[in-house]
């Protein structure tokens, strides 16, 4: 029987144990901390728990809209923490009961040394026949800003704050940054939010950067762009536009850097992330890496996908096909932004042809009856093939995917048409979205020629 010895318990290293198990292959899954990884302890699940308590506290406010007064003045921070934790725990050990249920042999320790064959802990020598790396990333420092936990945070420590601030600084627009503005801003803490680079959230198309600057100014988050941190000196916070700033706290949001067990072995790196082919191999037989560690795609459900992919692999011989260009990244909050496929800055720098559509959400029913009109759906196609698709919008993250199922499937994006969408629904906007491609829709006035 196969033997596979997995380092990291993850959202890649646990998908991983299970689709092997499954295959009938013996499963060793070393994990120094707590099952679940970044993702259950100290990212995806955490911050969500506690943004859906700060949303609710933002909802709360504006049902005046709707002739509904409560006052949210008197939340309590320390029970949506206690929340958090409570969510976390239980996921936590409904993982382990899981795992166990297939048999996984679970190693609760730090993986101190490994080689081609066997790894080592402190109290443990396993020999493996592959060897799988899923140790993920850590929060990126900037050299001079450590966290300390008293006035710098980073996306961990900042889980353990016991009081709220009255004023907080954040590093970095990207998902976390942007996430977290969201949560202080709506508990009432005052955010500025710096970024490097010419506009917020770069990585993403420049509708949904712009919509969500909009959207966080009305929160009252101050937005600093195409701005660094120069230098913290007695809690003071020098920025490279001139100004000075005193927060009470700093949050640093500026990405993740990858970690790797001790090893004589010499693996190819990239930027400290390991080089894998296109079967997740990294350039020692017999060893693979997979999520975050192998920096193809920074995301729980990418390193659940390669999870996946490479145990077809591993017992069936089937080829992985992932490739980051249609993953879909979704910013959390209301109204949430997802996204996947090209931006239009993509497409005009390599010169390509493409069609666009930026349908607004208040063209709506349902937007105008929960008051959320705030929001789009921009698609980018070329003939008939959906190139990429973003949406700020109420369950945006959902109403995304139709799309991406069908780019999958190499359809037209015209075959969206074919199904009868429920009225009223925010999916209702997809249909009427695809129809204003082609200027036949039924919400938008005609165009004057
Ligand atoms: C604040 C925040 C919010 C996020 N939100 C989202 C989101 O909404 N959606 C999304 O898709 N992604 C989100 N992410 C990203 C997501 O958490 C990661 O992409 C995902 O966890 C990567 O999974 P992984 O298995 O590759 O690595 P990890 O989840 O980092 O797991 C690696 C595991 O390996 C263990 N390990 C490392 N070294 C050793 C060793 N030597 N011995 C034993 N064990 C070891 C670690 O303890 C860890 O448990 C978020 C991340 C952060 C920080």
């Amino acid at each position: 029987m196969l033997k596979i010895g997995i380092i990291g318990g993850g959202p890649a290293g646990y998908a991983l144990a299970i689709k092997m198990a499954q295959k009938g292959c013996s499963v060793v899954l070393f994990e120094k901390e707590k099952l679940g990884g970044t993702c259950l302890n100290k990212g995806c699940i955490p911050t969500k728990a506690i943004l859906h308590s700060s949303n609710l506290i933002y909802k709360t406010k504006a049902l005046s809209t709707f002739g509904i007064d409560i006052n949210t003045d008197n939340f309590d921070f320390s029970k949506l923490i206690e929340r958090k934790d409570t969510i976390v725990s239980k996921l936590n050990k409904s993982l382990g009961m899981l795992l166990n249920s297939y048999n996984i042999e679970i190693i609760n320790e730090e993986v101190i040394s490994f080689d081609k064959e066997q790894i080592i802990t402190q109290n443990t020598k396993t020999a493996c026949d592959i060897i799988i790396l899923a140790t993920g990333t850590v929060p990126a420092q900037i050299k001079g800003i450590e966290a300390d936990n008293q006035f710098i945070y980073n996306s961990d420590g900042i889980l353990t704050l016991e009081k709220l601030p009255k004023s907080i600084l954040i590093i970095g627009s990207g998902a976390i940054g942007i996430e977290w503005s969201r949560i202080f801003a709506d508990l009432g803490v005052e955010v500025t939010l710096i970024e490097a680079a010419e506009r917020i959230l770069p990585i993403a198309d420049i509708d949904v950067s712009s919509r969500l600057e909009r959207l966080l100014k009305k929160k009252r988050v101050k937005i600093e762009k195409a701005t660094v941190v120069e230098k913290i000196e007695c809690n003071e916070v020098k920025l490279s536009n001139g100004k000075a700033l005193n927060p009470e706290k700093v949050l640093v949001a500026i990405g993740r850097t990858p970690i790797l067990p001790n090893t004589e072995l010499e693996f190819k790196t990239n930027k400290g992330f390991l080089d894998v082919d296109k079967n997740f191999m990294t350039n020692i037989p017999n060893i693979y890496a997979i999520g975050d560690i192998n920096g193809i795609s920074m995301l729980a459900h990418s390193a659940t996908h390669q999870a996946i992919e490479l145990a077809e692999y591993l017992t069936q011989n089937k080829q992985p096909h992932f490739t980051q260009k249609d993953i879909p990244s979704v910013i959390y909050g209301t109204p949430e932004a997802a996204w996947f496929g090209a931006t239009e800055q993509m497409l005009i720098e390599s010169n390509l042809q493409f069609k666009k559509v930026l349908f607004p959400i208040s063209t709506i029913g349902k937007a105008h009856a929960e008051d959320e009109i705030d929001g789009f759906i921009k698609i980018l196609t070329n003939e008939e093939k959906i190139l990429g698709v973003s949406i700020v919008a109420p369950e945006a993250s959902s109403i995304l995917m139709q799309f991406l199922v069908a780019k999958e499937n190499n359809l037209s994006y015209k075959s969206i048409l074919n199904a009868v969408y429920p009225h009223p629904t925010f999916s209702e906007a997809a249909f009427e979205a695809i129809l204003a491609l082609d200027n036949e829709s039924l919400s938008l006035p005609k165009i004057k020629e």
